[in-house]
């Protein structure tokens, strides 16, 4: 049997600001007569990301029943309850706009992973992306145990495993966990194993003081 590999997770529940401007007018005395001013006034609008700590752990457990296999093992480690300005003011995060949020945010995961939560991110990997050599990935707002599975299918990505192809001959990339569709299973085969476990930041895990 392997040893049991445990990794912690900084999780950031991301409540994003969008703000606008609205122009109102306001009646100011002067002298005897009145005038009419026109103001800009800033509003500020919060998406919050619609997970909480449970949402969060429950997602956490479904991944690590699907590493299971692969004596991996995801652990919260810290939830972060950011609330910061909307990358290019839109309620849709791009992948742009996450590395902006690891940069604002000064997301950097020390002998850990961290995962983004928000509630919209573009469609990329069926709601999630990984930031592989930072450590970090991000997921737009799912239920149980969608979140879960695109959780673990993201920290696949975390774990230097990149992203199956469709194979016209056969259909066992479809029931493969790393699969770039939606997939019908969540397996991991040996070699796919062997290379997280021996990853980069399973590395950076276990060097880190
Ligand atoms: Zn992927």
């Amino acid at each position: 049997m392997a040893k049991t590999i445990t990794i912690p997770v900084d999780a950031y529940l991301i409540t994003l600001q969008i703000e606008s401007y609205q122009v109102v007018e306001k009646k100011i005395a002067v002298g005897k007569s009145t005038q009419i001013q026109h103001e800009r006034v800033k509003q500020t609008r919060d998406i919050p990301p619609n997970q909480n700590d449970k949402t969060v752990m429950r997602a956490i457990d479904v991944a690590n029943a699907i590493w299971a296999p692969a004596d991996i093992t995801f652990q919260l480690r810290k939830s972060f309850f950011p609330v910061t300005e909307a990358p290019g003011n839109v309620e849709e995060v791009s992948v742009s706009g996450f590395f902006q949020m690891i940069t604002t945010l000064k997301i950097k995961p020390i002998g850990a992973v961290a995962a983004l939560f928000v509630n919209r991110f573009e469609k990329r990997d069926l709601g999630g992306f990984a930031a592989e050599a930072l450590g970090v990935c991000i997921v737009t707002s799912l239920g149980d145990p969608v979140l879960g599975k695109t959780l673990a299918h993201e920290f696949g990505h975390l774990l230097s495993l990149p992203d199956l192809r469709n194979d016209p001959k056969s259909v066992a990339n479809n029931y493969n966990l790393m699969y770039e569709a939606s997939r019908a299973g969540d397996k991991l085969t040996s070699d796919q194993i062997n290379k997280a476990r021996n990853s980069e930041r399973v590395k950076l895990v276990y060097q880190s003081p």
